[in-house]
């Protein structure tokens, strides 16, 4: 069979075992008399996938610029590019002026270490919870970690971040109450046990009402190592998100330690960055753990393109003009009516999401068509995700880039015709 030059085209690309197993279902199906023999290489052919990967490419159409079920951020085409320059064999731990081992992966350190100068010194692990647990192994395994009740938080998916801290062998010494903590709580509790004390960004929620935390400003004149855990990778201010906290404001107000992620609002790939003091990072790097949690090429290679190239899809969403997401929906729907179809335009309210920017409202317009079309959409390739909403299945443009605007309109009318 594998002599069909189709399917030994199939299998050049998706492997021979892949195309075997489909051969073999369809004779089997001749077996069964649902099938004529000459039919075998063609249903052989039909039931094959695209790619050997399994994922399937999903239009973010929800209105949730970090969607964790659709893995955080959108990879710019610069750290596209740079994930297929790593996949092959490259430098990433030989420097090739002189044949011997070089520092691994030293050219996205090195842009780390000049966006954020007053970190003295920078390390990159897996992602965000790694980061954590290299901080508390190598800093507070049996000592303790000083955390406010309010900042012991689950991040999603059953992820507790005090359960994480605990597994580390450190322990927690919890101060204040669930709405409100002082400095002089955690100055209570600080002494000779102490590893470091942590404050957490309350990145997937707000608490109101009567309130009271204290900032790292405050908590650095404590004399104690400060960890800021502050979730979503930004290394300086952002004007669309004044209340977001970033590595560079954190580290100028006296963290030792900021942790963070690259794939939220950082824009990059799944990573964890440690920033600050040169001896705590180095005692971070050298710490036998370091390697359990060490990135691969890939993620050294589209984080330094994250971190060197062009503004990223993630920030160029957060800095889309609701006047232009309004005139894309309008002619969308336009376009879509004029081939028979339901659709609207309405005005909507698309978040961060992905743990980032809690309780931030951005302004967005979205495409509206029957609420049947949310599952047929989902079946198509790409895949598109909206939201129900009223019973109405809602497109939302803010997460869509204008170019893929074709794409989701193919989408649409192909789903019509399902
Ligand atoms: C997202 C987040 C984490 C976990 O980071 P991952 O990269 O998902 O492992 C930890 N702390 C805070 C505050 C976060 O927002």
């Amino acid at each position: 069979m594998l002599s069909d030059a189709r399917l030994a085209a199939a299998a050049g690309k998706l492997g021979r075992r892949a195309v075997k197993a489909a051969v073999t279902a369809a004779q089997q199906q001749v077996r069964d008399g649902q099938l004529e023999p000459e039919g075998v290489a063609d249903a052989a052919l039909a039931a094959l996938p695209e790619q050997a990967c399994s994922l399937v490419p999903v239009l973010n159409a929800t209105g949730i610029l970090l969607h964790t079920n659709l893995g955080r951020a959108v990879l710019s085409p610069a750290a596209r590019a740079a994930l297929q320059t790593a996949s092959g064999t490259t430098d990433v731990e030989l420097d090739l002026n002189t044949g011997t081992r070089g520092r691994r992966g030293r050219g996205t350190l090195a842009a780390l270490a000049r966006l954020v100068p007053d970190a003295g010194g920078v390390h990159v692990v897996n992602n965000g919870a790694a980061a954590l647990v290299l901080a508390a192994t190598a800093l507070a395994s049996g000592r303790e970690i000083v955390i406010a009740r309010g900042e012991m938080v689950e991040i999603g998916d059953g992820f507790r971040l005090p359960d994480l801290l605990v597994s580390t062998g450190a322990r927690l010494r919890e101060v204040g109450t669930a709405n409100r903590v002082t400095l002089a709580d955690y100055e209570a509790a600080v002494g000779p046990e102490t590893g470091f004390v942590l404050k957490v960004h309350p990145s997937n929620f707000v608490v109101t009402g009567f309130t009271a935390s204290v900032p790292v400003r405050e908590l650095a004149r404590l004399d104690v190592p400060v960890v800021a855990d502050i979730g979503s990778g930004l290394l300086c201010p952002h004007p669309v998100l004044p209340d977001e906290p970033d590595a560079g404001t954190a580290l100028r107000d006296g963290a030792a330690l900021v942790t963070a992620s690259g794939d939220k609002l950082l824009g990059g790939p799944q990573a964890g960055l440690l920033l600050g003091r040169a001896d705590l990072i180095q005692t971070l790097r050298r710490h036998p753990l370091a390697r359990a949690l060490r990135v691969d090429k890939l993620t050294l290679a589209a984080l330094e393109a994250t971190l060197t190239g062009p503004r990223t899809p993630t920030d160029e969403a957060l800095y889309a003009d609701v006047g232009q997401l309004r005139t894309r929906a309008v002619a969308m729907a336009e376009s879509l009516r004029s081939n028979g179809i339901d659709a609207s335009t309405v005005d909507t309210t698309a978040a961060v999401g992905g743990g980032g920017a809690p309780g931030v409202n951005l302004p967005s317009a979205a495409v509206s068509l029957p609420t049947e079309y949310a599952a047929l959409l989902r079946a198509g390739r790409p895949a598109v995700l909206g939201r129900v909403e009223r019973d109405r299945c809602v497109l939302d443009l803010r997460a869509v880039a204008p170019a893929d605007d074709a794409v989701l309109l193919a989408a649409v009318r192909s789903a019509t015709r399902a």
